[in-house]
């Protein structure tokens, strides 16, 4: 089956974790895929396992709280392949703390990453969309955010609730322009971005067992399935929402 042959797709965050695992299933169903993020080196290890696997891809450094670079990776984009179908605005960090005591470059680097980024990346990406006949844009959020309340991540669940606010906007304003937007929340997936600081990752299972209803972290595949299947013709009617995948956590 290959639901993207003939497509490209952004996916920022691309070096490692859900970006990386999300790149990869896009090139396995036929996208030529850039992957864009802060450093060379892992953009460049996932061009090598996607090519390894006989599919399309290259990769494009750049910073998503950056407007020049921003610019320049949706440039590059179109010049190197030719076009910009689908964008998955993925990139993100997360800084725990309780927010008393959250010092204000950990406020800033957050809200610049997580929602200045998103809002970036949509800029560039509608622009090029919207003179050249539509496209597909899902964007990460998290469960922790519109959904879910935990504490010590106040400034991330801040960001991540703006996400999903505003990709509700932007679907409404863009739909009629044949660019189709939404989201994903995860919950805790096996990434590094959910252990908890110095946790090992069996540690994370012990937790999760008990904290999660489904009594695990979600796996790189399904929080991959998700962003396909809402970039894939299949959720053509799907605009707007705001999908969560949090083994009933939130539920
Ligand atoms: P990760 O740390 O592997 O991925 C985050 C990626 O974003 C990294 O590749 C990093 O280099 C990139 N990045 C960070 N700052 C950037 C910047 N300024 N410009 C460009 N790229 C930048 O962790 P992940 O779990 O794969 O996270 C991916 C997304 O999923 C994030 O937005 C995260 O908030 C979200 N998320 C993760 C979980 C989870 O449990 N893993 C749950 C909910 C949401």
């Amino acid at each position: 089956m290959s639901r993207f042959t003939g497509k490209v797709a952004l996916v920022t965050g691309g070096g490692s974790g859900i970006g990386r695992a999300t790149a990869l299933a896009f090139a396995r169903e036929g996208a030529t895929v850039v992957v864009a993020g802060r450093q060379a080196e892992p953009l460049d290890q996932a061009v090598t396992l996607i090519e390894a696997e006989g599919g399309r891809a290259s990769a494009v450094p750049a910073d998503v709280s950056s407007s020049e670079d921003v610019a320049r990776l949706v440039a590059t984009t179109v010049e190197r392949h030719g076009g910009l179908h689908i964008a998955f605005n993925n990139a993100g960090v997360l800084a725990p703390g309780p927010l008393a005591d959250l010092d204000e470059a950990a406020w800033d680097h957050q809200l610049a990453v997580n929602l200045t980024g998103v809002f970036l990346c949509m800029r560039h990406e509608i622009a090029h969309m919207r003179a050249n006949g539509g496209g597909v844009i899902v964007n990460t959020a998290s469960n922790i955010g519109a959904h879910l309340r935990i504490p010590y991540l106040g400034a991330y669940a801040a960001t991540k609730a703006a996400v999903s606010a505003l990709t509700r906007a932007a679907a409404r304003e863009y739909i009629g322009e044949g660019i189709r937007i939404n989201a994903i929340s995860p919950g805790p997936v096996e990434t590094s971005m959910s252990l908890r600081p110095g946790e090992a990752e069996a540690d994370r299972a012990e937790r999760l067992k008990d904290a999660l209803p489904i009594g695990r972290a979600g796996t790189l595949a399904e929080a991959a399935a998700a962003v396909l299947w809402l970039a894939s013709p299949e959720a053509g009617f799907t605009v707007g929402h705001d999908l969560v995948i949090d083994g009933g956590a939130s539920a």
